[in-house]
């Protein structure tokens, strides 16, 4: 079916140029900030299709989603376990450089699951929320 393998490609193009940005940023975007920067190099590309993608990618570890309960979800092109720094003020996540020791779970502790990943965040005040004035 030619229509078919026509969209096929389209999405999977769709997929890589997503990808392609994200691993180009350090800045961790939301799922807005990427479609903003994929819309540059794909005008058409619909927010859902952001959205689904980065869905995509994520739940298959591609990609790393990042971000707590209620608040809004960012990720990251690097999906190798890091330690972030997290602004409770303003959002912004920072890649901690400071080399640290992630904790291992020993296999038998795991409760059956698999490919598990140790996320460490600190949060706190980033410099620019602690220069402002409230
Ligand atoms: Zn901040
Ligand atoms: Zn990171």
């Amino acid at each position: 079916m030619k229509s078919d393998e026509n969209k096929g490609a389209r999405l999977s193009r769709q997929r890589e140029t997503i990808l392609a940005e994200l691993r180009k940023v350090k800045t961790h975007p939301t799922a807005d900030e990427v479609y903003d920067m994929v819309r540059k190099i794909l005008p058409r590309i619909s927010l859902g299709t952001v959205y689904r993608n980065l869905d995509f990618l994520s739940s298959r570890g591609v990609v790393l989603r990042l971000g707590g309960a209620g608040t809004q979800k960012r990720f990251d092109g690097n999906p190798a376990a890091h330690p972030h720094l997290r602004c409770s003020v303003c959002g912004r996540v920072d890649d901690l450089e400071y080399p640290l020791d992630l904790p291992e779970l020993p296999v038998e502790q795991s409760m059956g699951y698999s490919s598990l990943r140790c996320d460490v965040e600190f949060v706190g005040v980033c410099p620019i929320c602690a220069g402002k004035d409230c």
